[in-house]
């Protein structure tokens, strides 16, 4: 409970973004916020001899340290605290994650406010020309400013100071045209568009299938409740549709939604969609967002004025004044959790948080993560089923076909290209997809066997045309392509196996007349190309695609009807667990995009093992049935969702340094467990499945219980060891909850 100190000296407990699981104790600034001094304030206070910025999260009577020690704030930087659902999201994270709380706090909140700048009443300069000013200055040879007076004259509102530099104009250019009184500039307070009055739509709902319809009567049924649903339905089946309608009811009754999309899928005709439906601000949280944009977002969230608030991954921190519903599309997607530093699943804390306020979460997928289909089967959340495409036409089936013994261009069987052929004659698109980039996996001699290798990794590097290089996908490291064998001097080096670059020159040699579009993390560098490539394809002239995982998810290809997978093996074997379900689900999604609108699509998929259990489960009956088996490997393996797992990660450019921490590490976690007869099961520690990465010894430790509160206490005993370990001092390690890779 906030509450106002009234004794004398009070202790003001701070969250600092540092990696101690602590509060900082420090006394009240001599003159106290307007407010009084409350838990959610942010304060700057000094630390050693800097100065950081932290949240005081606790008032407290006494401190552990003498008086005479501790320091006082230096500031109070708010005349408010910071929303209250979002200080217990951060406090609920942290405890889950087992992070610090100052730097979950600081992960959480928008980087202007990290960095110290005010909450409310942010302004905005604007520059226009100044009503004294003569119709037509003479600027003799000063063109520049000739030019910018004529942008000017084009914004008789002003423009932003940001905005004229966007157009190219030195800071120097304005200032000599307001030192000659011909511009003036007034500053703006700024503040998100407020909801107009009147109709919520701006174009109406389409009519609901069936199948759509009993789902939304289904969300409909409780919406003032904590409502945790899974749709399972196939691509193409209308969710987007349910979520816009789901989102129109709660905007009705005033309250806020917001919308989780995957990385992948914020593009500008996702945003499209919404902005088209809805009448009010759907407010968007990208990468592409400038700071201050970012505040604006989270203001206008706070204060209730936005409605619908859609965003990828660490959107899941924007306080909501008035929370109606949580949508979490594409549940099943990677790009949730986060793989570095604070590593918070953002569709579990959708959940977690729809909890606490106590209002629907939807999770919706083509092919859910088997935590959520569980779920969803054994009655956790309620399982809502779309099985029918919208535009009535079924996905199309896989085919699987042979890799062996038969000859190969650019990673392409001959009826692989005899279909793309006959697809092409026909007016129509195919896609390529090909799970990597560059233009073959590696380079190898063909006198002694040499193989690239990268220096720092335990990996190989992967050849490179454009421009032609080694490079290593896992340290960036690159290297230029040597003319000969660098152990035994034969110039006879070629390349191994098929990239995107490889297989977009074969197509383009075999269909000389054909557009090919390749769409890898390469050729889409620049921010617009991707967008511009898809706009292309989308006008629907036959076309070939090339592309990884990015063409994969999504996107609308209402013109592809023909698929080809170039080599479907790489989850069948691999040492990690979960490596067949992620497998499963891309191919499905890259199936889903065939034959999306009025022409039936087909699917082919390459592999080496056409005989494989799991691959012709898919290719037979599709994910659903796949999922539901693999669940019951799952469960007889007793791995996730059946059990709970936490990894621990150690990794030093030492390799003793590395398994001295991880030996102790666990020696001390295996006694723990048996004094404690604890039922926590722990494994390692063991090498990472790459070793050696840009330079440094990767070791792991593997925690799993059936009780997640069982995990939970070993996991923070864990931690607590080793933040007062001397060793871990010098050795870098992480803790990872419910980890999704075993990297
Ligand atoms: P999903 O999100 O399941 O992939 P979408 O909502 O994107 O599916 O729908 C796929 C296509 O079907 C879209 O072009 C969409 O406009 C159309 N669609 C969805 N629901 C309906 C409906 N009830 N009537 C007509 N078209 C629909
Ligand atoms: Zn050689
Ligand atoms: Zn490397």
């Amino acid at each position: 409970m906030p509450r106002t100190l009234s004794i004398a000296s009070p202790i003001l407990r701070v969250a600092l973004p540092s990696p101690l699981r602590r509060l900082f104790d420090y006394l009240p600034a001599a003159s106290a916020p307007a407010c009084g001094w409350q838990p959610g304030l942010r304060v700057r206070v000094p630390l050693g001899r800097r100065e950081v910025i932290g949240v005081v999260m606790e008032l407290a009577e006494k401190s552990e340290l003498p008086q005479a020690q501790l320091r006082a704030v230096s500031e109070a930087l708010d005349d408010a605290p910071l929303p209250a659902d979002w200080r217990w999201l951060c406090r609920f994270t942290a405890r889950y994650y087992q992070h610090s709380l100052g730097d979950t706090l600081a992960n959480a909140m928008p980087a202007r406010l990290r960095q110290g700048h005010p909450m409310a009443g942010r302004t905005q300069t604007l520059w226009q020309r100044s009503p004294t000013s003569p119709a037509e200055p003479n600027f003799g040879r000063a063109t520049r400013q000739a030019e910018l007076w004529a942008l000017l004259g084009q914004h008789p509102h002003g423009m932003p100071g940001r905005a004229i530099s966007a157009h190219g104009f030195s800071h120097d250019t304005l200032t000599r045209l307001a030192q000659k009184g011909l511009i003036e500039s007034r500053e703006i307070t700024l503040t998100a568009p407020a909801s107009p009055s009147g109709h919520l739509l701006a174009s109406p709902a389409l009519p609901l299938n069936r199948e759509q319809a009993a789902v939304l009567a289904a969300l409909h049924e409780k919406l003032d409740g904590f409502h945790p649903c899974l749709i399972e339905g196939v691509t193409g089946s209308g969710k987007t549709e349910v979520y816009l309608q789901l989102i129109e009811a709660v905007a009705t009754k005033g309250k806020q939604s917001l919308v989780l999309v995957p990385e992948i899928g914020l593009t500008p005709q996702t945003l499209a969609r919404f902005r088209r439906r809805f009448n009010v601000p759907v407010l968007a949280l990208h990468s592409g967002l400038t700071d201050p944009e970012r505040l604006d977002v989270w203001e206008a969230a706070t204060s209730g004025r936005a409605l619908i608030i859609i965003g990828t991954r660490s959107a899941i921190f924007t306080p909501l004044a008035n929370p109606g519903a949580i949508i979490v599309d594409e549940e099943h997607d990677g790009s949730y959790k986060q793989q570095d530093g604070l590593r918070y699943h953002a569709r579990d804390l959708a959940v977690a948080r729809a909890h606490h306020h106590q209002i629907p979460v939807v999770l919706g997928s083509a092919t859910p993560s088997l935590e959520s289909l569980q779920r969803g089967l054994d009655g956790t959340y309620r399982h809502l089923h779309l099985t029918q495409r919208a535009s009535r036409h079924p996905p199309a089936k896989i085919e699987l076909t042979d890799l062996r013994h038969q000859p190969r261009q650019g990673g392409l069987l001959p009826g692989a290209i005899k279909a793309i052929k006959h697809t092409l004659k026909a007016g129509k698109q195919v896609l390529v997809f090909i799970n990597r980039r560059g233009f073959a996996p590696t380079l190898a001699c063909h006198a002694c066997g040499w193989i690239a290798d990268c220096d720092a990794c335990d990996a190989r590097m992967t050849l490179h045309r454009h421009p032609p290089l080694l490079a290593c996908h896992h340290c960036d490291s690159r290297r230029a392509l040597p003319d000969a064998c660098p152990d035994c001097g034969s110039g006879d080096l070629r390349a191994l196996g098929a990239g995107t670059e490889r297989t977009e020159e074969t197509l383009q040699g075999l269909f000389p007349k054909t557009p090919v579009y390749r769409i890898d993390r390469d050729s889409t560098r620049r921010k617009d190309s991707f967008e511009q490539i898809i706009k292309d394809i989308q006008r629907g002239e036959p076309c070939l695609l090339v592309g990884t995982q990015m063409l994969a998810k999504g996107h609308h290809l209402p013109h592809v009807t023909l698929v080809v997978v170039i080599n479907a093996d790489g989850g069948l074997y691999a040492a990690d667990f979960r490596a067949l379900e992620h497998s499963a689900q891309l191919l499905e999604q890259v199936a889903g995009r065939a034959g999306r609108a009025a022409d039936p699509g087909r699917v082919l998929v390459q592999t080496l093992h056409p005989d494989d259990p799991h691959l012709s489960q898919l290719a037979e009956h599709g994910y659903g049935a796949l999922a539901r088996h693999l669940l019951e490997e799952r469960r007889i393996a007793q791995l996730p969702p059946f059990s709970f797992m936490a990894l621990l990660r150690v990794e030093s450019p030492q390799i003793d340094a590395a398994t001295t921490l991880a030996q102790d590490a666990a020696l001390y976690l295996h006694e723990w467990v048996n004094t404690q007869q604890s039922p926590v099961r722990c494994l390692g520690p063991v090498p990472a499945p790459m070793e050696r990465r840009q330079n440094r010894y990767h070791l792991h430790i593997m925690l799993s219980a059936d009780k997640r509160s069982q995990l939970h206490q070993a996991a923070s005993v864990l931690v607590q060891w080793l933040e007062q370990s001397r060793d871990a001092r010098r050795v870098r390690w992480s803790l990872d909850i419910d980890p999704q890779t075993l990297v």
